[in-house]
């Protein structure tokens, strides 16, 4: 067994800045070499669909720590520079250009890159958030007051119409599924979110799938599936991502959708492990394989992860706890928290629990066979908190009634 000398993190975001912090705060003294693909040091991202493209915070407000700061860490950021390739056999990175950069111990902490609309290529004024780059020349369109079509109404859709009215612009939302968030939402949740949008002036379109973008140059409108279309010169295209595994194609590293992870981060080859947006891992607590896009668990799968580095292949990872969280993500529309705490499926059973679904504030559980599987709230933090915990101890839906 290789000692652990040299750890490289490939991605240079939330989860592999808790990564390097985790590794550091263990007791790890080796050297450490970050390869970020931005030339940013990390950022938060959820401020972006808020206040940068709001324009209440500038660019290094979203900086997880000031540049000085990281003398302490004791590592090596190499700033806009992308793994191109793996050599699991010679233990190295490959930078493209050829150069290799060795390790004994891999954080894959690459996260997850926009899916884009086929045919918006060669247009101009067509969107994605995911970086501060994209986030700054949103809101440079934005200040030029632009009419808004948002592509999606997920979570990133939504945020980006509420900011834009939020800001008096004129916005429409363009979503292929009935309803807004019904990937995740049961359909009288998702008939509540459209209520939102439509209750703060957004165009709501659902249920006609986008048929291409249209202009010359620039764009000038979205052509819906039904021949009807929306005038706008700014679209911002918030379809889903997709996770940064290309590069590592053909590594010999298992790949599903994400970096295939066992139930303690480890991935499929030894001294390898995966944290964040970019890795699917087994959760013993919902008994299945899965990647989540979340702030937090970037952040706790991190602490994972280093973790389990450090553990390295002795027995000793035996003896640690498998990485089993509770699912936890929120937004913020229209001055609204919405939290969900564990899970929604179409089919289970929902309680409303605190106020009502029409008014603006509310909680409601989800079951499915008297167990308790998720929590959601709109303008509700610390009930859905409470209820968080409560998943987290396996409490029952009688027992989550019985708390609230
Ligand atoms: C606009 C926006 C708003 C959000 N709002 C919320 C919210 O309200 N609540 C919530 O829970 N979550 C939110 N999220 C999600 C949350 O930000 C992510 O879950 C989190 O950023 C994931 O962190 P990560 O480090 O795994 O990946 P990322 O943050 O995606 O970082 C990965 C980094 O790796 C780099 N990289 C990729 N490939 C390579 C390579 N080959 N070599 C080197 N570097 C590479 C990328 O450039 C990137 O910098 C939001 C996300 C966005 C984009």
């Amino acid at each position: 067994v290789t000692p652990l000398r040299r750890v490289v993190v490939v991605g240079a975001s939330l989860a592999g800045l808790r990564a390097v912090e985790a590794l550091r705060r263990r007791g790890f003294d080796g050297e450490v070499v970050v390869l970020g693909g931005e030339p940013h040091l990390p950022y938060d991202r959820p401020p972006l669909s808020k206040e940068v493209l709001a324009g209440k915070w500038d660019a290094e407000r979203t900086r997880f720590r000031p540049p000085e700061n990281y003398d302490e860490l004791d590592s090596e950021w190499r700033l806009g520079t992308r793994a191109a390739g793996l050599d699991l056999e010679g233990r190295a990175v490959l930078l493209q250009g050829g150069e290799r950069v060795p390790f004994d111990g891999l954080v894959l902490s690459c996260g997850a890159a926009p899916r884009r609309l086929r045919g918006a290529e060669g247009l101009d004024g067509v969107h994605v958030l995911r970086s501060l780059d994209d986030a700054l020349a949103i809101r440079g369109a934005l200040d030029g007051g632009a009419r808004v079509a948002v592509v999606g109404a997920g979570f990133i859709g939504a945020e980006v119409a509420a900011t834009c009215r939020g800001r008096g612009l004129d916005v429409s939302l363009i979503e292929t599924l009935p309803a807004p968030l019904a990937r995740v939402l049961p359909p009288a949740l998702g008939e509540r979110m459209a209520a939102l949008h439509r209750d703060h002036g957004v165009r709501l379109s659902c249920g006609v799938p986008v048929a291409g973008l249209e202009g010359r140059g620039r764009v000038e409108r979205v052509r819906l599936a039904d021949g009807s279309a929306v005038e706008a010169d700014c679209v911002v295209v918030g379809i889903g991502v997709v996770p940064e595994t290309g590069w590592l194609e053909g590594s010999g590293l298992a790949l599903e959708d994400g970096v295939l992870c066992d139930e303690r981060c480890a991935a499929s080859a030894p001294g390898v492990v995966a944290a964040g947006d970019v890795a699917r891992w087994r959760n013993p607590r919902l008994g299945e394989t899965l990647r989540l896009e979340h702030w937090t668990n970037a952040t706790e799968m991190a602490e994972a992860a280093a973790a389990r580095l450090l553990a390295g292949e002795s027995g000793a990872a035996a003896y640690l706890e498998p990485y089993a969280p509770v699912p936890y993500f929120w937004s913020d529309q229209y001055g609204v928290k919405i939290q969900l705490a564990g899970r929604a499926e179409p089919g289970d059973e929902m309680h409303v629990v605190d106020g009502s679904l029409a008014e603006e504030r509310f909680a409601v559980l989800f079951s499915r066979a008297g167990r308790l599987v998720g929590a959601l709230g709109l303008g509700r933090p610390r009930l859905v908190m409470r209820f968080k915990r409560l998943l987290r101890e396996g409490a029952s839906l009688e027992e989550a009634l019985a708390a609230e």
